[in-house]
């Protein structure tokens, strides 16, 4: 896969050269199994993929390079460009501004754009919509233009669908960005409709079943379907595509039930005319990052630490394969790491960070499980084991450490 250039500090020498040597023994990438830092008192086990992915080491190298190659200019983002923190501050830092909070809000008018200034589109991609917008006021939108492939082939897979006249059913976060502009691209070839979970789809199926009244589809999906749906034809042919970073068992499990409500109602041995049998839409780093995790809680640990921004939808899922095995402390940086008793972590059910106690056990050897999402910097990860490492009598440290998968 290409390689980017990012910015060095985001960059760890540890965890590049674990990378590095991972990936030398497992080119075919078969290994789940978590990397052992053995530090004597604290055994840190690293899960084989984690951090920056192919579309934020694209988006982090465009936005760089157009700050770099374009001083004098006003340069904007769309919204943040990825879900990290220290990415999106340093980009604040570099001049550049966000036009829109995560959630679609306007931040920076339309109206004080010039066809001078630099719009970058983030990795999430936009809608057609903001595209025209943008594109009528004579700002070029190919040039700078980040959306990272892996969301395309979505679009691409939902114009196929459409172009079988299915509709389109999006399993993703309704406010989350990508799953707006993959409705937005989808909308423009099919009716479309957003799901956001199980129950959501549950809910939907009565729809199709006739269990629920037409008219109430139109309040209760109110901001989630496509303009002119009709629910009471647009459901009798669907296909399904996911936001690229849900969980892939969730999203298994609600197109298998779709297409399972799809067989009690029509007859089985007609079921490709009303269910569009296709694959999910994860991206690679999404399913490379959950299997890995999986590998990883293979192993008995006492905690696990899951590093990325509060806002991420891939960190929070890792989060949530975490959390059903063992105590798993979501952070954003090393700083929340408050001392060898404390951690200052986010509770993504409720979205509030809360501060634990006596998060270490008190036993010889502690084993602690790590990871982090698609748009963390490794630089962060090595933090967190810096500064874990530095409440016990450990045998050796990150340098040595690197020097061992050299
Ligand atoms: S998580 Fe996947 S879809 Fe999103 S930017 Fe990374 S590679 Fe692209």
């Amino acid at each position: 896969m290409k390689s980017f250039e990012v910015p060095i500090i985001y960059r760890s020498p540890l965890i590049t050269a674990i990378k590095k040597k991972r990936k030398e023994q497992d080119k075919m990438k078969k290994d789940f199994t978590p990397t052992l830092l053995d530090l004597g008192p604290l055994q840190i086990y690293l899960a084989r993929h984690f951090g920056f992915c192919y579309g934020v080491e694209n988006a982090i190298e465009i936005a760089f390079r157009t700050v770099e190659e374009n001083p004098g200019k006003r340069i904007f983002l769309l919204s943040e460009m990825i879900h990290n923190p220290q990415v999106n501050t340093d980009l604040q830092a570099h001049g550049v501004q966000f036009m829109q909070d995560n959630y679609g809000k306007q931040l920076i008018s339309f109206d004080e754009l010039t066809a001078d200034d630099i719009v970058i589109i983030p990795a999430f991609g936009t809608t057609l919509e903001l595209e025209k917008k943008l594109n009528d006021l004579g700002i070029q939108t190919e040039k700078y233009n980040t959306t990272c492939p892996f969301v395309e082939k979505v679009w691409n897979r939902s114009e196929q669908i459409a172009k079988k006249n299915y509709t389109i059913i999006i399993h993703g976060k309704p406010k989350h960005e990508e799953t707006r502009a993959t409705f937005s691209h989808a909308a423009a070839n099919a009716p479309s409709v957003i799901v956001k979970d199980m129950q959501q789809t549950i809910e939907l199926a009565k729809y199709i079943t006739c269990e629920k009244p037409a008219e109430q589809f139109y309040e209760e999906f109110r901001g989630q379907y496509s303009e002119s749906f009709d629910v009471t034809k647009d459901l009798v042919r669907i296909g399904v595509v996911n936001q690229t970073t849900m969980l892939a068992s969730d999203t298994q499990a609600i197109a298998d039930y779709l297409k399972q409500v799809m067989i009690n109602k029509y007859n089985p041995s007609t079921i490709e005319e009303h269910f569009a049998d296709t694959r999910d839409t994860l991206c690679y780093a999404t399913l490379e990052n959950q299997q890995a995790v999986t590998g990883m809680l293979q192993t008995d640990a006492d905690l696990a630490i899951v590093v990325g921004g509060y806002n991420s939808s891939n960190t929070s899922h890792l989060v949530e394969l975490c959390e059903e095995k063992l105590p798993t402390y979501f952070i954003n940086n090393e700083e929340k790491v408050l001392s060898g008793k404390e951690i200052l972590h986010f509770n993504f059910h409720t979205k509030e960070e809360i501060l634990t106690s006596y998060y270490l056990p008190n036993k010889k050897t502690v084993k602690v499980l790590i990871t982090s999402g698609a748009s963390c910097p490794d630089a962060l990860v090595e933090g967190v084991i810096k500064k874990l490492s530095g409440f016990f009598p450990v045998n050796t440290n990150t340098e040595e450490l690197t020097k061992l998968f050299r």
